[in-house]
C-alpha cells in the first residue's frame, strides 16, 4: 500500500484533501495512528519537565492531534455524503473509540494539573484557556477515581446508543416506506414523482424523510393514502422508543455526576442561554400565541375542506388555502431558480455586493464526487481567502437535510486558511437544467451563510476557529444570510427565467410573500412541540424512570401546553435524531434562540441601508470573523449597538 494520505498534511491548494487518492482502507490504520500519536503528545505534554506555559501547554494541544483530525475530518464528511456499507462498517467500529479516545484525554490528570497552572495576560489566550478549563470540568476532570470510571461507561454505552439509533431510523426510511401498488392511490404527484418511485416489480415505494409531515402529503388527493403515509411516519422505529428512554437516563445519571440537577442544566451551561430558567422563559412566551395562531389555521383549512381534518389533511388544505386566498402556486417560480444562476448571480452575487469577496472555479481541484465544485476565494483586494466547496444533489449514499461543514480549519497559528463546504440534497434531473424549489434556494443562502462564518474567520487557535462557537449561536450568522434571497437587487439579478432569460413578475414574489403568512401557527406549533420534547427528555432528574415512552411523550406535550392533535412534534421521541443521534439533545432551542439574534440583525441592516458594502464590512467584523475567539454577546453587542431583544422575532413570526 502506498504511503496513507492522511499521515502527512494535504500539498494541495489550501490543504484541500486528496480525495482522489484516498480509498476506504486507509481509514482505520489513520485513525489507529492518529489517535495513538495523539496520546504519546499529550502524555509529553502532561509530563513536560518545563514549568507550565500557555505555549508549552494550551497552544502545544492545539497542535497536536493532527493526523487524527486530518482522519476525522474527511471520514465524517464522507460518512455523511457519500457513505457506503464499508464506510458505515468503520463508523460503527470508530464511534465508541472516539468517545474513549476523547476520555483518555480529558480525563489524563497530569495534564489536568498542568492546565490549571498555566497563566496568560493575553486576552484571546485567556479566552482559549478558559474554553480548555471548562472542556475539561464538563468532560469530568475533576472527579474521582471512581465517578470517572462510571463516566467512561456511561460514555460509551451513548455512544453505542446513539449509532444504533441512527441506523434503526435510516433502515425504518426504506423498510418502512408507504407501498403502493395502484398508481391511482399516487393521485397528485406529476409523472417525474412517480417514475422517481416506481420499482422494478410494478410497485411504489416512498421512502419516509426526517421529519413527521412527509411533503407528499400537500400533494395526495386520496385521503386514504394520505392516512398511511401519515401513520408510518409517525410510527416508524419504534425499537428506538426503548433507547430513547434508556439514553435520557444515562444522561441524568451522568449529568448528576458533573453536579447538575438535569442533562438540560448541563448542557446550557455552556452555552449562550446558561440556564434551563433562560430557555423557559422564552419558550413560554412562544407557545400560547403559537397555539392560538394554529387553531386559527385549522379553521380556515376546515372550511376549506368542508370537514373536520386530520393531521394528515393538513398540508394538503394548506396548499388549497394558499391558492384559493392569495393566488399563489409555488411551482410558478421553479422555471426562474436554476442551481448555477441561483449561485453564481444570487448566493455570490450578494456576497460580492456585501463583502467585496469574488469567486473562481477551479475544475483543477476534486472532490469526492463528480458532482461537487470547488471554488477559490478572494477578497476586494484580491488576496486569497479561502475554498468553498459545493455538492448540491442528492443520492441515495447522503443523509437528508443540509448542511455546512470545514475541510481545513482558519487559523494563524498553522497559516491555515479556511476550507469550507456546504451540502445540499437537491433532486438531480434525468437531464436538462437542475430548477429548485423557492424553499431550496432559501437553504442554499442559509448554508453559505455558514460557509462565510468559516470563511471570514480571523482567529489565532483552531479550537475557537470560524463555526465553533456555542450550537445556540452558530444558527444566527446562517439566518441572517437568508434575508438576501428574496432582496430585490439580489433576486432581480439571479431569478431569471431559465429558457427566455425574463426576469421574474414582481407579483409572483410578493403573493409567495404574503403566502407565506399562512402556515406559520402549525410552523411555529411543529417546531416548538420538537423543543418541549427533547426539553422534557432532558429534564428528567437522575434516577427518574420511565416506563412507557409514548405516554412520557404525550404528558411532557401536555404538561408545555403545546398539545395540539392536528400538529404533532416535528420530530417524535422515536425519529428524533437530532437529539439522540445527533449533536442537540437539550439544544433543538437553539434555532428560534438564534432566530431572536437573527431577527435583530434583518432589522439593522434594513436601518441601515440594507445591502451596502460598509454593512457588510462591519457585520463581517465585528460578528463573522470573531468565531468562537470571544463572547458571542459581547460580539453581538459590538455588532447592534445593544442587548438582543425578543419583539423582532415576535413580529416576524406573527406572535405579537
Ligand atoms: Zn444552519
Amino acid at each position: 500500500m502506498a504511503e496513507n494520505p492522511f499521515f502527512a498534511p494535504s500539498s494541495l491548494p489550501y490543504q484541500l484533501p486528496r480525495f482522489e487518492e484516498i480509498s476506504e482502507e486507509h481509514y482505520l490504520p489513520a485513525f489507529e495512528r492518529g489517535m495513538a500519536d495523539h496520546l504519546a503528545e499529550v502524555d509529553a505534554i502532561a509530563n513536560n519537565p518545563e514549568a507550565p506555559t500557555f505555549d508549552n501547554t494550551i497552544a502545544a494541544l492545539e497542535r497536536s492531534g493532527q493526523i487524527l483530525n486530518r482522519t476525522a475530518t474527511v471520514f465524517f464528511s464522507i460518512a455523511a455524503s457519500n457513505s457506503t456499507d464499508g464506510i458505515m462498517a468503520i463508523e460503527t467500529e470508530v464511534s465508541p473509540r472516539l468517545t474513549k479516545h476523547s476520555d483518555e484525554v480529558r480525563l489524563n490528570r497530569a495534564l489536568w494539573e498542568r492546565i490549571k497552572r498555566v497563566t496568560t495576560e493575553d486576552a484571546e489566550e485567556a479566552w482559549l484557556l478558559e474554553k480548555y478549563r471548562e472542556d475539561f470540568i464538563r468532560a469530568g476532570a475533576d472527579l474521582g477515581e471512581q465517578e470517572q470510571a462510571r463516566l467512561r461507561e456511561l460514555n460509551e454505552e451513548l455512544s453505542r446508543l446513539s449509532t444504533e439509533f441512527s441506523q434503526n431510523l435510516l433502515k425504518a426510511s426504506t423498510e418502512e416506506a408507504l407501498v403502493v401498488t395502484d398508481p391511482k392511490e399516487l393521485d397528485g404527484f406529476d409523472e417525474a414523482q412517480i417514475a422517481a418511485i416506481r420499482q422494478e416489480d410494478g410497485r411504489y415505494v416512498l421512502p419516509l424523510l426526517n421529519f413527521t409531515n412527509q411533503p407528499g402529503l400537500a400533494q395526495l388527493t386520496d385521503r386514504e393514502t394520505r392516512r398511511r403515509l401519515y401513520t408510518l411516519s409517525v410510527e416508524r422505529a419504534r425499537p428506538n422508543l426503548e433507547l430513547a428512554v434508556r439514553m435520557a437516563t444515562l444522561r441524568a445519571e451522568r449529568a448528576a455526576l458533573l453536579g447538575f440537577p438535569s442533562h438540560a442544566a448541563y448542557v446550557v451551561a455552556d452555552q449562550t442561554a446558561k440556564t434551563v430558567e433562560a430557555v423557559e422563559e422564552m419558550l413560554g412566551q412562544l407557545v400560547g400565541p403559537a397555539v392560538r395562531n394554529a387553531r386559527k389555521e385549522a379553521e380556515a383549512l376546515a372550511e376549506q375542506a368542508g370537514f373536520e381534518i386530520e393531521p394528515w389533511d393538513w398540508s394538503f388544505y394548506a396548499e388549497r388555502v394558499r391558492k384559493a386566498r392569495y393566488d399563489f402556486d409555488a411551482d410558478a417560480m421553479r422555471p426562474y431558480f436554476e442551481l448555477n444562476r441561483v449561485f453564481r448571480d444570487g448566493v455570490f452575487h450578494a456576497a460580492t455586493q456585501l463583502y467585496g469577496v469574488t469567486f473562481t472555479e477551479r475544475p483543477d481541484l476534486k472532490g469526492y464526487h463528480e458532482d461537487m465544485t470547488i471554488f477559490e476565494v478572494f477578497n476586494e483586494d484580491g488576496s486569497p481567502l479561502g475554498l468553498f466547496a459545493l455538492d448540491p444533489y442528492a443520492r441515495a449514499t447522503k443523509r437528508g437535510g443540509a448542511w455546512m461543514n470545514n475541510l481545513v480549519d482558519q487559523s494563524y497559528l498553522f497559516g491555515d486558511k479556511p476550507v469550507v463546504m456546504n451540502n445540499l440534497n437537491i433532486t438531480k434531473p434525468a437531464s436538462g437544467p437542475t430548477l429548485l424549489t423557492y424553499d431550496e434556494v432559501n437553504t442554499a443562502f442559509h448554508e453559505f451563510g455558514h460557509a462565510l462564518h468559516g470563511l471570514f474567520s480571523e482567529v489565532r487557535y483552531p479550537r475557537v476557529s470560524g463555526t465553533n462557537v456555542p450550537r445556540d449561536f452558530v444558527e444566527y450568522p446562517s439566518q441572517v444570510n437568508e434575508m438576501w434571497t428574496t432582496w430585490p437587487e439580489i433576486l432581480a439579478n439571479y431569478a431569471k427565467h431559465h429558457e427566455t432569460g425574463e426576469p421574474m413578475p414582481a407579483e409572483l414574489v410578493e403573493k409567495m410573500k404574503a403566502a407565506e403568512k399562512f402556515n406559520q401557527g402549525f410552523m411555529t406549533v411543529e417546531y416548538l412541540a420538537a423543543t418541549l420534547l427533547d426539553w422534557a427528555w432532558h429534564r428528567l432528574a437522575p434516577g427518574e424512570s420511565v416506563a412507557d415512552a409514548e405516554a412520557f411523550e404525550a404528558a411532557a406535550l401536555e404538561a408545555a401546553q403545546i398539545a395540539f392533535p392536528l400538529v404533532r412534534p416535528r420530530y417524535r421521541t422515536n425519529y428524533f435524531a437530532h437529539i439522540f443521534a445527533g449533536g442537540y439533545s437539550a439544544g433543538y432551542y437553539s434555532y428560534i434562540w438564534s432566530e431572536v439574534l437573527d431577527a435583530e440583525s434583518v432589522e439593522w441592516f434594513k436601518e441601515n441601508g440594507g445591502l451596502a458594502r460598509e454593512n457588510g464590512d462591519h457585520f463581517r467584523k465585528e460578528l463573522l470573523s470573531r468565531g468562537g475567539g470571544m463572547d458571542p454577546l459581547t460580539a453581538f453587542r459590538n455588532f447592534r449597538g445593544r442587548d438582543p431583544r425578543i419583539e423582532p422575532l415576535l413580529k416576524r413570526r406573527g406572535l405579537d
